[in-house]
């Protein structure tokens, strides 16, 4: 018989960089763990030291298409979550994000699961307030090359909000702002991996702009701490709640902080700015600090050293 703690978890979207992450913790925690995921952007090697274990399953199917299992919780991260991957096929993307949330909106009303959301920084566009509380309603160019992700995001929480109103569905929205760690793929493309393969390898560390545009980096377990924390808070709590490090820095501090700390040779080049590259972007954490009694642990040194081990270990090279 099963164990009256032990959840059956789906993760959709969980081979990825997040979603492998968000397995393990699940199953350190005796969970039943039910991965899905198209390979898009995720790989088998993410969660290849899950594979053998007897509460977690893999599952290949694509979220844009409906899907009948048995779960308690759902987990929906599926979606890519880099500019040059949402980018390479944007009707994809916005297929992803909102077929895919009214798919696993179906599910949850169905088996009267809790479902969580992993919306984004991204729904607050070029942010005119600073830094982004989760009240702001965003300035987002509906037309433009982010358009597929920002508005598949925003329609994907519209849809949340609507089945909790309209079906009693228990929800949360949780906004990650970036995030990285171990696991990201190497050709992600987003900035930190792009600097630390860039910086391990001797390239040229591709600036975009002139560097003065600014992000706050979370560290991965960090993030998946939050997204516990709020899957477990009661049913009042449905967000949106805005989950990342509110310690901002800008690109080019990144870049040198990055070659200082891998001991790396290369130069950092000027590349154009890409369109609808927001300049500035912070998390208020009020809400995540009052509602979930959380707040990142992991300083952005100590964070980049893990990745950059992780990094050097994928490459092949002795850590610096
Ligand atoms: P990722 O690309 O590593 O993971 C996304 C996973 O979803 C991949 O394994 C991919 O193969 C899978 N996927 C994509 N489309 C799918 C589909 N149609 N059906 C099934 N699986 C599909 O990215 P990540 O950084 O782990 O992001 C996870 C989630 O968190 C995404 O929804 C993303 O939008 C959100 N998010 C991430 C960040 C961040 O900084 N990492 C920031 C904001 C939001
Ligand atoms: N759905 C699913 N699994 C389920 C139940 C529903 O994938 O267990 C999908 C199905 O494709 C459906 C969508 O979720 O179209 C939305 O479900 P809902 O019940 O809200 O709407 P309806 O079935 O009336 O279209
Ligand atoms: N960026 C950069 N060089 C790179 C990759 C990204 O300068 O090789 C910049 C990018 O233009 C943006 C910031 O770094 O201003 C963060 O980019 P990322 O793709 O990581 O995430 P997002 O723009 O979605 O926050």
């Amino acid at each position: 018989m099963r164990d009256a703690t032990r959840k059956a978890c789906l993760v959709a979207g969980g081979a990825g960089f997040l979603g492998s992450h968000l397995c393990e913790r699940l199953l350190d925690r005796g969970h039943e763990v039910v991965c899905l995921d198209n390979f898009f952007t995720g790989s088998k090697r993410n969660i290849e030291h899950l594979l053998h274990h007897p509460r977690f399953e893999l599952m290949r199917h694509d979220v844009t298409f409906p899907l009948y299992v048995e779960v308690d919780e759902i987990f929906n991260l599926a979606c890519p979550a880099s500019p040059v991957h949402y980018q390479h096929d944007p009707v994809q993307t916005t297929k992803t994000s909102v077929h895919g949330a009214i798919n696993m909106l179906g599910l949850a009303k169905r088996l009267r699961a809790k479902i969580l959301q992993a919306s984004t920084s991204e729904v607050y566009g070029d942010p005119q307030v600073h830094p982004q509380r989760e009240d702001y309603w965003g300035h987002v160019n509906p037309i433009g090359h982010r358009a597929c992700y920002d508005e598949g995001k925003r329609c994907a929480e519209t849809l949340f909000f609507d089945y909790h109103r309209q079906h009693k569905l228990r929800i949360k929205v949780m906004r990650i702002f970036n995030t990285y760690g171990p696991r990201m793929h190497p050709n992600d493309g987003r900035v930190v991996s792009n600097f630390i393969v860039q910086a391990l390898t001797g390239k040229d560390i591709t600036l975009y702009g002139d560097g003065s545009q600014t992000r706050s980096f979370c560290y991965v377990d960090d993030l998946v701490e939050g997204a516990l924390k709020l899957m477990d808070t009661d049913d009042l709590i449905i967000g949106p709640v805005n989950v990342g490090n509110p310690v901002e820095s800008t690109i080019r501090e990144l870049a040198e902080r990055i070659v200082e700390l891998t001991n790396s040779r290369s130069v950092i080049v000027y590349r154009p700015l890409p369109s609808d590259d927001p300049m500035q972007r912070c998390p208020d954490i009020a809400r995540a600090r009052a509602w979930l009694d959380w707040e990142p642990q992991v300083q952005l040194e100590q964070g980049l050293r893990s990745t950059i081990e992780y990094f050097d270990r994928l490459l092949g090279r002795p850590a610096t």
